[in-house]
């Protein structure tokens, strides 16, 4: 069927090729005509019905008799007046007739703040012919212009000449084009130089800008329009059409979005989502940080590009020295700082004449008011990181920083969002709790609250912004409400069961300094999981016996080069002397898979988890195993020292190593042997447990990685993270099998995965025949106290009865009863 369309607005009919945007001149948003617009009407070319207006209200698509869907985008770049100067006439859904009005502009004040007024009309779908039946003349709204007729289809990306193609395909992945979805986009475009475009509810975003996608409010099963322009177009849209379509990890059901309740609910409850569990009982404290002035007027652009340049520099290189969970959240900064849709819209306000200062936050602002207008809570989210890094760039250039309100010890926080940078300091002022209008649980702010043991609601509305200050709530976290005002037994309730916590705790704490050993008499040792010497002094205050596995790969990420061997002895000397004489094991260098090092190069491998990592790596270049040998004999009094090989699969790479260190003693004169002990995170290591502990003086299970390889699920995809469960049976009879080749040579078994810091799987654990955990150190009073109620007897029989579980589940239904 042809649909004819009609002048949406009254101006010049102009081709395509002289729209000065290339996205449309390439015609990556497919084929049609443009207007320069004299009315500020624009009307509907035909019959129709409205696919959607753009949530900032600059565009409209209409899906047209034929099926063809069409792109009225008014104007250049508008996107970034979030809706400044559009009005809507229609809603999503609706059906239009030829000449019924869509979008009113307010031209003056868009005209004078957009690239341009020029109005581009494309057909957005594959298989559509346009035939043009006006150009290059005058046109009166209601002109016939063109035709559109379908032609034969073809899904796979087209052609459109020599540098440019263009595909449609849908967006499966469940929560739409996210932050990380996004990153990942960015990210698989860099190989290629062809510039792409992401075209999703009319809007055009470009693909190697973060902000830009976020700001596209691309959800799941949205169809979106992939257009690229260069020498390698067809391979850079193939490269993310096939990461899109193969859904990067993410469920493929859209999950329920959690929308911020306006009110205090029916139940006199302020509702929200819980992002760290707990319970709070405080006065209300609302944190409304300034913000630093800026003066508008620059003082040249040479000066005010060369000092946003800096700025940005000095924010880059401190994200780089980040560790922990400080280093995700360094990560997503530095994603945003070097973000080209960020700085070109702020390099385009400073060639205006204003202060770099006033150009970012201006920039800062205008994406963060467009990412709001997409509604998406997900997305809404990373406007606390975009805010944070606004206040960090504005601080370096003013010299100054917003004066942070401090809140009194033991309040509960409540805040619009929390900018991640300004949750330490938060903290330190002895906070209760956390409840904040906006945000949501993934917002870095959040997870560092979860870090922090700090209860957090998040996403409660707007109406705990009109809390008093002073007046006295409770925040239970663990339930996702506010008791804006709690009655007399309320509080003596709650108080109550905070007071039991806080016994509790405070048993657990008191006690944590004594070995540990079970009620029947059994010793078991509990350490800690370590990455540097300032972890070791708060372990050993937590009550930790020593250290059962230090992640030396901790010392070697993040950085441009290598440590040499000094700066390792020096390292491990001072994780040494942290624990005061306490055991020491330190791991061999555990990089490749999930901890790539840039300076070390790897050559690509398909699947890294399966490739040249942890001692095969150290193995294929024994030169650098034999340095931190050498530094870790030099740096770890002997009584202290023992090591420890990672992702072994067999007792030949034991010896190899042996061997090596063995000449790393000599070389240093230390006649004494070390204990040289082996991870078992393979099932091969499991199953020939008995051959490594002939030879090897200890075993440690690396729960881990045994676990993402024996239940063949990685531990870092999301979309199978119910399965990594370390206490399916299947795992449960490796560890049995380990513990039984351990025992054969009189070796003792360790955990130091991350199951050894469930007090839960404990029990199971030990019956299985283990004898240390070293656990997360703040895991350890709580893991101690249980493990000195439980006897030997009774951790067999649980053992036996969870080997003859079938599933995970059934394991923890078992532990549940036991608990
Ligand atoms: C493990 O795999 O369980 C382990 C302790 O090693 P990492 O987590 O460092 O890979
Ligand atoms: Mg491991």
């Amino acid at each position: 069927m042809i649909v004819r369309l009609h002048a949406p607005m009254t101006g010049w009919v102009l081709p395509l090729d002289q729209v000065p945007d290339p996205v449309f001149a390439d015609r990556m948003m497919g084929d049609g005509f443009a207007i320069d617009p004299l009315d500020a009407m624009v009307r509907a070319p035909c019959d129709a019905t409205v696919i959607a207006v753009a949530p900032t209200r600059h565009s409209v698509t209409l899906r047209l008799a034929n099926d063809a869907e069409l792109l009225i985008h008014v104007g250049l770049d508008t996107v970034a007046l979030a809706g400044n100067g559009f009005t809507a006439q229609v809603r999503d859904g609706e059906a239009v007739t030829l000449g019924q009005p869509l979008l009113l502009v307010d031209l003056d004040p868009v005209a004078a703040q957009a690239k341009s007024l020029i109005t581009p009309v494309t057909v957005t779908s594959d298989g559509y012919a346009v035939t043009l039946l006006a150009i290059d003349t005058s046109v009166t709204a209601g002109d016939a212009i063109a035709e559109i007729a379908p032609v034969a289809s073809d899904a796979a990306a087209t052609d459109l000449g020599e540098d440019t193609a263009h595909c449609t395909i849908r967006v499966p992945l469940a929560n739409g084009i996210h932050a990380r979805p996004a990153a990942r986009i960015v990210a698989a475009l860099k190989p290629f130089t062809a510039e792409v475009t992401i075209v999703a509810h009319s809007r055009p975003a470009n693909a190697r800008s973060i902000v830009a996608l976020l700001s596209a409010g691309i959800r799941h099963d949205d169809e979106i329009a992939i257009g690229a322009r260069g020498p390698d177009a067809r391979a850079a849209i193939a490269a993310i059409v096939t990461l899109i379509e193969q859904g990067m990890g993410e469920e493929a059901h859209a999950a329920a979005q959690a929308a911020p309740t306006a009110a205090i609910s029916d139940d006199g409850l302020i509702h929200g989502v819980r992002a760290a569990p707990g319970l709070a009982i405080g006065p209300i404290f609302q944190f409304r940080p300034g913000d630093v002035a800026v003066t508008e007027r620059g003082s040249g652009i040479p000066a005010e590009t060369a000092a946003l340049d800096a700025a940005r520099n000095t924010l880059l290189a401190a994200a780089d020295g980040k560790a922990g969970a400080g280093a995700d959240i360094a990560a997503a900064h530095r994603a945003l700082i070097e973000d080209p849709e960020l700085l070109g819209a702020a390099q385009g306000l400073i060639a205006q004449g204003k202060s770099a200062g006033f150009a970012w936050r201006g920039a800062i602002r205008g994406h963060a008011e467009a990412i709001r207008a997409t509604g998406d809570r997900l997305l809404i989210e990373r406007i606390a990181d975009l805010k944070d890094i606004e206040r960090q760039v504005i601080a370096l250039l003013t010299g100054t920083e917003a004066a942070l309100p401090i809140p009194p010890k033991g309040a509960i926080l409540v805040a619009d969002e929390l900018l991640p940078s300004h949750f330490a300091p938060l903290a330190e002022a002895g906070i209760a709790g956390i409840c904040t209008a906006f945000g949501g649980p993934t917002a870095h702010a959040s997870i560092l609250a979860a870090s922090a043991g700090l209860p957090m609601l998040v996403a409660a509305g707007a109406a705990v912004l009109e809390l008093s200050d002073g007046q006295q709530v409770v925040l239970d976290a663990d339930r996702g409400a506010l008791n804006p005002a709690p009655d007399t037994a309320t509080i003596d309730a709650v108080t109550a069961r905070l007071a039991q916590r806080t016994a509790r705790v405070a048993a657990e704490a008191a006690a944590a300094l004594d070995l540990c050993v079970m009620a029947d008499g059994t010793r078991i040792e509990i350490v800690a999981n370590l990455a540097n010497a300032a972890e070791a002094a708060r372990a050993i205050a937590l009550g930790a016996e020593g250290c059962g596995l230090l992640r030396t790969e901790f010392l070697f990420l993040d950085r441009e080069s290598a440590p040499d061997e000094e700066e390792q002895r020096a390292a491990y000397a001072a994780v040494a002397a942290g624990l005061g004489g306490r055991p020491l094991i330190v791991r061999t260098l555990d990089i490749g898979g999930d901890k790539p090092v840039a300076y070390l190069p790897f050559p690509h491998e398909d699947n890294p988890a399966l490739g040249a990592r942890g001692i095969r790596f150290s193995l294929a270049r024994p030169d650098l195993l034999a340095q931190q040998f050498r530094a870790i004999l030099a740096g770890v009094p002997a009584a202290q020292c023992r090591i420890m090989l990672p992702m072994v699969i067999d007792a030949g790479e034991l010896a190899a190593a042996r061997t090596i260190l063995d000449d790393a003693r000599a070389a240093l004169g230390i006649d004494t042997p070390v204990p040289l002990g082996v991870m078992v995170e393979t099932p091969a290591a499991a199953m020939l447990a008995a051959s490594l502990a002939r030879d090897a003086d200890f075993l440690s299970i690396g729960s881990n990685d045994l676990t993402q390889y024996a239940l063949a699920a990685d531990r870092g995809n999301p979309a199978v993270a119910a399965k990594v469960d370390a206490l399916h049976p299947a795992v449960l009879h490796l560890i049995a099998r380990a513990a039984e080749g351990a025992r054969t040579h009189g070796r003792w078994l360790g955990v130091c995965g991350g199951i050894a810091s469930d007090p839960l799987a404990a029990p199971i654990l030990i019956g299985l025949g283990v004898t240390e955990l070293s656990a997360t150190p703040a895991a350890i009073p709580a893991l101690k106290a249980v493990v000195r109620q439980l006897t030997l007897p009774d951790c067999k029989a649980l053992a036996e009865r969870a080997l003859a579980a079938a599933t995970a589940a059934e394991v923890r239904t078992l532990l549940e009863g036991a608990a």
